[in-house]
């Protein structure tokens, strides 16, 4: 599913965050030490090899919302941007961090002059957040710093099964009025 909204292309795949070739930044739902870890972290790390994880130490530790940039290394992509969502039930207010995870990626993205991001469906995995009401968030908050984006134009959501898509695209057209 595909939407444009101010000359901003934003689509729901499929897929594996650690294989978008097509796009410039990826998103990685990290931990706070932006160690190698499970899920989309070790995808990551695992395709960008050992040199991802010593650029992440001098960044680290990260909190809640925060995000933070690095090249991508042996990924298809030009950078890697890690941000540490919300643990569901403990980071809290946990709509609010998770939003900020959105928006100041992208923000990140928009001052690197990176015209494409793809993110996961950050919090969903390890961290618990319920999906439709995290992808809830992420559209809200991707709707309401549209208007910021000079450089960013596309938005990848890279959903790794059927469900996690169909969720997504009821709540992209709910949010986004697709
Ligand atoms: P968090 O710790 O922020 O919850 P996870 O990496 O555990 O992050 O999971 C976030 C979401 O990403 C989950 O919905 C999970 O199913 C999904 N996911 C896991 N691996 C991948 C991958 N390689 N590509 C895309 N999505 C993935």
């Amino acid at each position: 599913m595909k939407k444009v909204l101010s000359g901003i292309t934003i689509e729901c795949i499929k897929g594996d965050i650690a294989a978008q070739q097509d796009i410039a930044a990826v998103v990685n739902a990290a931990n706070a030490q932006l160690r190698i870890g499970g899920g989309v972290a070790g995808a990551l790390h695992r395709a960008a090899g050992p040199g991802l994880e010593e650029e992440c130490r001098s960044l680290a530790p990260i909190s809640p919302g925060e995000s933070v940039i690095t090249g991508a290394h042996n990924l298809p992509n030009r950078y890697v941007i890690h941000c540490l969502g919300p643990v569901f039930g403990v980071d809290k207010p946990e709509e609010k961090l998770l939003s900020d995870c959105y928006r100041n990626s992208l923000r990140l993205a928009e001052d690197s002059k990176i015209d494409s991001v793809a993110f996961p469906s950050i919090s969903t995995g390890a961290f618990g957040y319920p999906m439709k009401g995290a992808a809830g968030v992420a559209f809200q908050a991707i709707k309401d710093i549209l208007p910021e984006l000079k450089n960013v134009s596309l938005i990848r959501f890279v959903l790794f099964d059927a469900g996690a898509l169909k969720i997504h695209e009821q709540c992209m057209e709910e949010a986004l009025g697709v």
